[in-house]
């Protein structure tokens, strides 16, 4: 048994989901007020690194000092046929080409499913279909984040997305795609254990000692609200809902897992309070309940 790192003195293995604070800052600004508080870990998105230039951000991120915990993200594979399918494939491409730039440790996957459903309008209903499309689409990026050395991490989403964001809902189904695609567990494709999505699944700390090392390439911390009010946008800080974060987060690095601790909090509570108070906030909880 590895005894748990103690965050209750410090945060250096605090990373900072920048959608947390997006409607505050746009990411150069972002990037300062994290370095300002010797946060030295963000994971972008990639709207708010076009905002700001691709170079430019790697630019800023050398001079401060700061590194990634992920990059958010790629995905999305499932169309209504091969031209929409290439395309898919293609901003993948381009994803990984800007996770190399920011030297990111992984490339996030929120996988898609039904197409048209994230607009109201689902082209089908096959969800067997869109699981196969996805299989493939990772198959085929996994194909490029090897040559690129650039891990994708799945991140499977709470069943409540499965139509619109990602028909990868529990750990299990993440881990079997890895086990098919990248069977010699080379550390090219893993998961990211998102607690928000799976904080609720019976087989959660099993699945995590399945996923080793290896296969644990990123870990989201929030909180699930009682009751939740928004099913995107109403996540909690960490402390303020139902989920064990401090004992997750002891299977996770029972199994080998010694990275960074993401904070990522889309709600509208926290988008409408004074970013300092966000970010001081989440330091005082990752050190108190994560
Ligand atoms: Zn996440």
């Amino acid at each position: 048994m590895t005894t748990m790192r103690d965050f209750s003195t410090g945060h250096e293995w605090l990373s900072i989901n920048t959608a947390t604070v997006r409607r505050q800052w746009r990411l150069d600004r972002i990037v300062d007020e994290c370095a300002k508080r010797g946060i030295r870990a963000i994971s972008p998105w990639r709207d708010q690194v076009a905002a700001v230039g691709l170079q430019a951000l790697a630019r800023q991120l050398r001079a401060t000092g700061t590194v990634l915990s992920g990059y958010c993200r790629g995905g999305f594979f499932p169309a209504v046929d091969a031209a929409g399918l290439r395309t898919a494939l293609d901003d993948n491409l381009r994803a990984l080409d800007e996770a190399c730039t920011l030297k990111a440790p992984c490339l996030v996957l929120v996988v898609g499913s039904l197409p048209g459903a994230l607009e109201g309008k689902p082209a089908h209903r096959d969800l067997a279909r869109v699981r196969t499309e996805v299989r493939d689409g990772i198959a085929a990026t996994l194909e490029h984040a090897r040559r690129m050395k650039m891990p994708l991490a799945i991140e499977p989403l709470h069943p409540m997305q499965a139509a619109e964001r990602a028909c990868i809902n529990t750990l299990e189904q993440a881990l079997d795609v890895c086990d098919e695609l990248d069977p010699s567990q080379s550390g090219a494709l893993g998961v990211a254990v998102d607690l928000y999505h799976v904080w609720w699944d019976p087989k959660l700390a099993q699945q995590i000692a399945r996923a080793r090392r290896e296969r644990l390439l990123a870990f989201h911390v929030c909180d699930w609200l009682t009751p939740t009010r928004d099913l995107l946008n109403d996540r909690g800080m960490m402390g303020d809902g139902v989920i064990e974060i401090r004992r997750a987060r002891g299977w996770m690095e029972a199994a080998g897992f010694a990275g960074f601790s993401e904070v990522e909090i889309f709600s509208e509570h926290w988008w409408g309070r004074p970013g300092d108070e966000v970010l001081d906030t989440c330091i005082a909880r990752h050190r108190s309940v994560v």
